[in-house]
């Protein structure tokens, strides 16, 4: 992970880390964005700011490198890797949200998995034929590619994930959804509360961190991970048009000022997370037209943020058509809407590639 200052990211080379930095390693979070645009790559200078690359997020809990989604902006994150490896050869776990093309198209750039010593677990949709692990060595094959998977030094696994504790494949209608409602009236726009509370939030622990799945709405399915460790919690939720989901979904496109009431069982997912990094493609205005194509409005996703009490809310899968200058408008819009709801302590900010968040 890199140590930039607020002047921004530099490519200066940093020495390999000492036996006193990997002990100051142990009780450290830190995100840091590598691709923060959706669907398509958008290099240039309209897009500096907030970068051209796709999906790609890593996240360090106490030296324990997890990454998520292998958009070109993996590259790189891999070459920065690559500086450092002759001291510490890299282990990565690497998660994805599902396999279109902006979330694995860098996978083969990826230099540590030439790399002999390096050690890759992947993680992502279902197993079997079709699992991700099959989906990156198809990428590969000659038509695509000229190195095959076969042939990348690195030793590769499949790593298991629990089940998932939810989905929001299923739309819910208003008009049916009165058992869900009900509880919103009960509760709230807080957490779901009872007593089989904890049930289906185990997850699994992967070295020390614990990783929970939750299934998003998008078309051929998508995934959304929620970290914790030692106390503190991270939810990557990309590619999730919770619009398409939202208890009172007719009336949120009527009323956009509306509160935009997202199902329960996902707010509980993401509740009380130190971050939460969404799909936030959309702006209001723009949606309409892209409904069903699987991305949310950066407005809902504030609002899924209010409801399930969430510290810091970074958007992130920029649309490709989106300036620098488009970006923050649509954060200063969703930071208005926070506070309009009242919310005067979520901090918002709008994923920024090379940008660095220490949450300890
Ligand atoms: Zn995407
Ligand atoms: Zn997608």
């Amino acid at each position: 992970m890199s140590t930039h200052g607020p002047g921004g990211p530099t490519d200066t080379p940093r020495p390999a880390p000492t036996e006193g930095d990997l002990a100051a390693a142990a009780g450290r979070a830190l995100v840091e964005f590598w691709g923060t645009r959706g669907s398509i790559p958008t290099p240039g200078s309209a897009t500096q700011r907030y970068g051209g690359n796709s999906s790609c997020v890593a996240l360090d809990f106490g030296g324990e490198l997890f990454i998520c989604d292998a958009g070109t902006g993996i590259r790189a994150l891999g070459v920065e890797l690559a500086r450092n490896a002759a001291a510490a050869p890299v282990r990565a776990h690497l998660f994805f949200s599902h396999s279109h093309w902006d979330h694995i198209q860098g996978f083969p750039f990826f230099t540590p998995a030439y790399d002999p010593r390096s050690r890759i677990t992947v993680y992502g949709n279902h197993a079997g034929p079709g699992c991700m692990y099959d989906l990156l060595s198809g990428q590969m094959q000659a038509q695509y590619f000229p190195v095959s998977f076969r042939d990348l030094g690195a030793v590769i696994t499949r790593g298991e994930l629990g089940e998932a504790e939810g989905s929001l494949d299923e739309g819910v209608d208003e008009a049916e959804a009165p058992t869900a409602r009900a509880a919103m009236a009960t509760v709230g726009l807080g957490r779901l509360a009872g007593a089989d509370e904890a049930l289906h939030r185990e997850g699994v622990e992967i070295n020390g961190v614990r990783v929970r799945i939750f299934r998003g709405r998008h078309p051929g399915g998508s995934i959304a991970y929620r970290f914790e460790h030692q106390g503190l919690s991270v939810v990557y939720s990309t590619d999730n048009e919770l619009d398409a989901v939202l208890l009172n979904h007719h009336e949120s496109l009527r009323d956009l000022d509306r509160m935009r009431k997202a199902p329960l069982e996902f707010v509980d997912f993401a509740y009380g997370a130190d971050l939460l990094i969404g799909d936030a493609q959309y702006t209001d205005q723009e949606y309409p037209r892209r409904a069903g194509w699987g991305h949310a409005r950066a407005n809902t996703l504030v609002d899924l943020a209010v409801q399930a009490e969430v510290k810091r809310l970074s958007l992130y899968h920029h649309d490709p058509l989106q300036t620098d200058v488009l970006v923050d408008q649509k954060v200063e819009e969703a930071r208005a809407r926070a506070i309009r709801h009242g919310e005067t302590q979520l901090e918002v900010s709008g994923a920024r590639e090379r940008v660095q968040l220490r949450l300890r």
